[in-house]
This record gives structure tokens, C-alpha cells and sequence, in this order.
């Protein structure tokens, strides 16, 4: 199959299997954010194809089953991964839509879950694996900021060469000694949940830095739906001294310029369907 061939057949997979999962699920995306999803879907293919054609075992459902949490509660830890068997070596990868750059940043919040996946892995099927590693198929800072510019001067060849320094692969350490702890800081989080405890992270949490010069509230509450109801953002809005200055604006923050006129596009789309 050519590599347009390909593509048109991802396009056509990507809609049947949208429609799928609307019917069933009942959620649509607007056409605006459908279309985000296949272009990340379409890079991921364009970015790691000599990968995803070397994909041994596909959508491999890891199961755990019959754990306890602290608190004595049933839970079974259950994850899908993809194992590439090349030269001798087996490699588990998790696919991610977040972008490279946070995982990159946040890579400790990652390491808990690839070590329980290969702790499965290799409990179930006997095989040790050589390494693990995550695939951030999310769309970065710097290809948006290349696709604008490349739109804009009708340039395909800015985006081809901010795919080609595109990175989406971040090796997750295997520390089969953590394996337990990992698993206990699970169940932990599992009792939380079953006992309704979803308070928000302290503002500290909210001013660290998570990504390049980004606050956690930059990176991650803008894009937070229930940021408006959320204590910790009104604290971090009060403490802001720019924030501060001009509340209102900061609550009526929609993201930069760029982000602002996607949510047009994605509203005036939605009108026109
Ligand atoms: S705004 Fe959202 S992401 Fe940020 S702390 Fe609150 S709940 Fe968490």
C-alpha cells in the first residue's frame, strides 16, 4: 500500500470507527476537534509507521486481577499496551494522546503505570521485556505553532520539517524492585475514589512548574472544565498577583491568541453542520 493509499484508508477507518463509537457511546466531537484527532492520529502513522508496522501484538489487554487497597477493597488493574518483538528484543509501548513535552516533564507520573504494565506482562507471559516506553501521540507547542506558519505562507514544508524533529518516544525506566509500591500507591488512589475524596491539589501544586516555564494552572487547569468551580484555581487566581490585578479576565482566560480562534473556528463549524 503507498503511503496516500494508507492515509486514505486511515481516514476511512477513523470515521467508521467514529460513528461506531458515537452510536454506542452516544458522545460526538465537534467537527473541529474530529478533525484534530484524525491529524494526530495521521502524524502518528506519518511519525512512527517502521514502528507500528513492526507491532507484534496489538491492543494487548493486561489484567490484574484481585487486588486489595489499604483499605481491604477489591480492585483489578486491567491496562491495553502494544509489544514490538525485533532482534531478540521485546518492547512494550503505551500509546498516549497527551504531547511529548509534558510526558517528558511529568515522567514520574508515567513510570508507575509502564512498571505495573510490565510487571503483568511478564508474569503472564514469562517473557522479560528489554524496555518500555511511552508514545506521545499529542500535538506539541512547536507543531502547532509550525502548522499556523505553514498554513499562513501556504508552507507545507515548515510542518514537514517540525515532524521530522518531532520526538514522540520517552523510554520508561524498568524498576521491577518499585513494582510493589507502585501497586500500593494504586490502590491508595482506588480507595480515594471509593471514598469520594476528589478534593484538588493544594495550590502549590498548581503554581510548580510542569512544562518548560508553564505552570501546572497554564498547562493543565486552562484546559480544566470545571476550573470556574474549582477551589484551588480561585485560590491561585487571589494569590496571582497578576491575576489578582484583573480577575475577571483571568476566569475569561480561553488560552493564547491561537487557542482562542480554534474555538471560534470549532464554534462557527459546529454552526454550520
Ligand atoms: S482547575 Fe481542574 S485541573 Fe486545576 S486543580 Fe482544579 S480540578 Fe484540578
Amino acid at each position: 500500500m503507498s503511503k496516500n493509499e494508507m492515509l486514505q484508508f486511515i481516514e476511512e477507518a477513523f470515521d467508521e470507527n467514529y460513528e461506531l463509537l458515537r452510536l454506542e457511546g452516544g458522545h460526538s466531537l465537534s467537527p473541529h476537534v474530529k478533525k484534530l484527532a484524525l491529524e494526530q492520529v495521521k502524524n502518528y502513522w506519518k511519525k512512527l509507521h517502521d514502528l507500528a508496522e513492526n507491532v507484534t501484538d496489538t491492543e494487548v489487554r493486561l489484567t490484574l486481577p484481585q487486588q486489595k487497597t489499604p483499605k481491604g477493597k477489591s480492585y483489578t488493574i486491567q491496562g491495553v499496551v502494544d509489544i514490538v518483538k525485533e532482534d531478540d528484543k521485546v518492547v512494550l509501548y503505551d500509546i498516549k494522546t497527551h504531547d511529548v513535552d509534558f510526558v517528558r516533564c511529568n515522567k514520574k507520573d508515567y513510570e508507575g503505570q509502564l512498571n505495573i504494565y510490565a510487571h503483568i506482562w511478564e508474569s503472564i507471559r514469562g517473557q522479560q521485556l528489554d524496555a518500555t516506553a511511552i508514545l506521545a501521540t499529542g500535538e506539541t507547542e512547536s507543531l502547532r505553532k509550525a502548522k499556523r506558519r505553514a498554513d499562513q505562507a501556504n508552507k507545507p514544508e515548515i510542518l514537514e520539517e517540525a515532524m521530522e524533529e518531532w520526538n514522540p518516544e520517552v523510554p520508561i525506566e524498568l524498576v521491577s524492585e518499585e513494582v510493589e509500591a507502585y501497586i500500593t500507591a494504586f490502590g491508595e488512589v482506588v480507595d480515594m475514589i471509593e471514598d469520594y475524596q476528589f478534593a484538588p491539589p493544594p495550590v502549590e501544586k498548581l503554581k510548580s512548574k510542569v512544562q518548560d516555564n508553564k505552570t501546572f494552572a497554564v498547562h493543565v487547569c486552562r484546559n480544566c472544565d470545571v476550573r470556574f468551580s474549582c477551589e484551588s484555581f480561585k485560590e491561585y487566581v487571589f494569590t496571582s498577583p497578576s491575576a489578582r490585578k484583573n480577575f475577571l479576565d483571568f476566569y475569561a482566560d480561553y488560552g493564547t491568541e491561537h487557542e482562542r480562534v480554534e474555538i471560534i473556528e470549532a464554534s462557527l463549524d459546529e454552526e454550520e453542520v
